[in-house]
Parts: structure tokens; sequence; C-alpha cells
């Protein structure tokens, strides 16, 4: 089954050395672009579709999101923007709810989730367990978002949970040891949090080898709530991205800049707490790969909107609005570790969205509006 796009006003690709195109064409060819060049001379193919002059973009690819949960917090975030400041330990009103819930519940949660995400334009999601902190719930979550993900992630070492309290040491020995037995064979990732009422260093380094021990690929979470030494310690081990970035010093950005390690910078969270933003202007001009993903969790950013995140990007980050497709794209697929996504070069997925708008700067123009005409995406 072919299909041949038209009139494509603009085309955004993410090739190196064109990333944009005028008027142009496209054709998907079992799920991957198999042509791209002008309006008008496109090969024939099973289905036309026309465009009509609208702006087509790659599938937003959101790296970053813990949606396997039960409950609603919109009390904490009334009592924040009335004045109160956010802590991590939130984190644990949540586990008490997911631990109750049903599988179906949270299955039912999830998918919803996902289909607001894929309306909204996002044809990759990377999901997180972390709301369980049981061997049983961590393995649970990872095998429900598995039936939705390929990029699943343990997250095992989100925050210590109550019953361990006094024991933080007896934790990260079950995260480690039974829990990381049982969900690693349904994650692709680990990850940490690697901050201020969370885990410290040492221990994140120990929970990070560990996962790497039995095959998984390193993620993390570090400052979000002040500096630490976990950017450095996320570049050492070569982990995929480190997400949050708010707090840097200028070692953390050097040690970015000259790494493969993606900064994945999480507006949502500073707009749904209140925080300084993160200097993305210092990231982007140091050389670092930036990503944009949502973050999406019901205590510090319960969005599921890309193009939001874009548009906060744009407007306080001081992001181009090419910058901000490109890290909520292929900024994204670099944080996963693919070259399949992320764009619209030949060979790659066709996953693609056709705005109901002339260019992708209306995205963040535009702010809240549903641009989202056609989500399309490969089997
Ligand atoms: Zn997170």
């Amino acid at each position: 089954m072919s299909t041949l796009i038209d009139n494509i006003g603009l085309l955004v690709t993410n090739e190196t050395d064109r990333p944009e195109r005028e008027n142009a064409a496209l054709v998907i060819d079992d799920g991957h672009v198999a042509w791209v060049g002008d309006a008008g001379s496109g090969p024939d193919a099973d289905e036309r579709i026309d465009a009509d002059g609208r702006c087509i973009i790659p599938g937003f690819v959101d790296s970053h999101s813990h949606i396997v949960f039960a409950g609603d917090r919109s009390d904490e975030f009334e009592a924040r923007m009335t004045g109160q400041k956010y802590a991590a330990g939130g984190i644990r009103r949540t586990v008490g709810l997911t631990r109750q819930a049903t599988d179906a519940e949270l299955a039912a949660n999830t998918a919803r989730l996902v289909a607001e995400m894929r309306a909204q334009g996002t044809t990759t999601i990377e999901i997180k367990s972390g709301y369980g902190l049981t061997t049983v719930d961590e393995a649970r979550a990872l095998a429900i978002a598995k039936t939705f993900t390929a990029e699943t992630t343990f997250l095992g070492a989100h925050v210590v949970p109550a019953e361990f309290a006094d024991d933080p040491a007896g934790y990260v020995a079950l995260v480690t040891g039974e829990m990381l037995e049982a969900c690693a064979p349904h994650a692709k990732w680990i990850d940490v949090f690697c901050d201020v009422g969370a885990f410290d260093v040492d221990q994140a380094r120990v929970i990070l080898d560990a996962g790497m021990a039995r095959g998984l690929g390193a993620r993390m979470h570090g400052a979000q709530l002040g500096p630490s030494g976990a950017v450095r310690l996320a570049v050492e081990l070569g982990a995929a991205s480190v997400d949050h970035c708010t707090f840097l010093t200028d070692e953390d950005v050097d040690a970015l800049a000259g790494s493969d390690t993606v900064a994945t910078l999480l507006p949502g969270v500073e707009f749904s707490t209140r925080q300084p933003y993160p200097d993305a202007r210092r990231l982007i001009d140091a050389g670092v790969t930036v990503a944009l993903a949502c973050d999406c969790n019901p205590g510090s950013s319960f969005t599921s909107s890309m193009p939001f995140c874009m548009a906060v990007a744009v407007r306080d980050m001081r992001f181009s609005p090419a910058e901000a497709l490109w890290a909520a794209t292929a900024g994204g697929a670099a944080a996963l570790r693919r070259t399949d996504i992320g764009g619209l070069a030949i060979g790659q997925r066709a996953d693609l969205v056709i705005l109901d708008a002339p260019s992708y700067v209306h995205l963040a123009y535009r702010p809240g509006v549903p641009l989202v005409q056609r989500v399309i995406a490969a089997p």
C-alpha cells in the first residue's frame, strides 16, 4: 500500500542539509518514507492525499512520561498556584492510589492518555513505571506500558516508598535485586530520580550500573530541584538522556556538550510548579543536543501536549520555533537513541502530522489551539 501526499505547503524532514521544503510532496510505502520531492512531480501511488498547502511535520517523539497511574492531584496544583512550593513527596500519594487500582483501571487510564497524546500529534512515547515501588506493582506497570510502546523505562528508583523511609539502603538493594529481575523483561531502559528528596549520586550510580549490567539503557532525572553531580554521572555512564536540567553548573554544560547524552527539557514541569525554566539557550549555544518532552504525570506536569510544550519553549525559554520543533521530534528520537523516527527523510518511518496551518510556527504562535488536522503513523 503506497500513499502520495501532494501539495504540502511546508514539509519538515529534519534532514541535516535541507530540513524544510516548500511546495513539496511525499510518498509513503509500507509505513516508511519512500520518496520526497516537489509538489506535482510525485510518482503514482495507490492512494493520494491533497494537503492543500498545509504544513507537514514529523510526528512528535515524547521521550518522557509517567502515565501508568491512578488518581488525581489537582488539589496540589491548586495549592501550589496559591503559594505553596513543589516537593518530591507528592509522588508517594500517587503510589498509594496506584497500588490500590486494578490492572484494568491502570490500563484504561493509560490508554486514555495515549489517545490524548496521539490526537495532539505524538507518534512515539516513552512510558516509565515508578508509581508501584514494589516488585509486583512495578512489574505490572511495565507490562501495561509495554502494550502501548516499545520505549518502556523501569523507574523503581522514583522515590523511596514510605515503608522504607528508615531504610533507604534496603530499598536500593530491592530495586537493584529482585525488582530489577522482575522488571527487566518488560523494560528497555532504567531511570533514577537523582535529586534532593529522592536518590543521591552514589545511590544513582549503583542503580544505573545494576540496570546496565542487566542489559537496560540508562536515563536519568537530574538537576530538577537543585544542582548536584547527577548530570556528570549521567554523562560518565553514557546515559541516553538526562532529563529536567533546570539547575546546571558550567561543568555540567561542558560535560553534556562533549557527549552524546541528550539534555531533555520538560517545560510543563516549570509551568505547572512555577519554577524557573532551564537555561535552554545556554545548552543549545554550547552545542548540547536538546529534546523537549511533556513529562506527563499527575503531580508536576499533567499535560500531554507537545504543541503546548513547544509554545512554552518558544515564549519563555527562547527557543526559535524551528529549534523547538527539532527538539520535540529529532531531539526526542536522539534521547531514545532512535534513527528511524523524528524525521521524514527517505527510509524513516512515515510518522507524520498534517497541521491545519501553513507553518509549524503556528504551533507556538497560536498556543492552545488544536492545529493537528490528521496524524499518520506507521503500524
Ligand atoms: Zn519525570
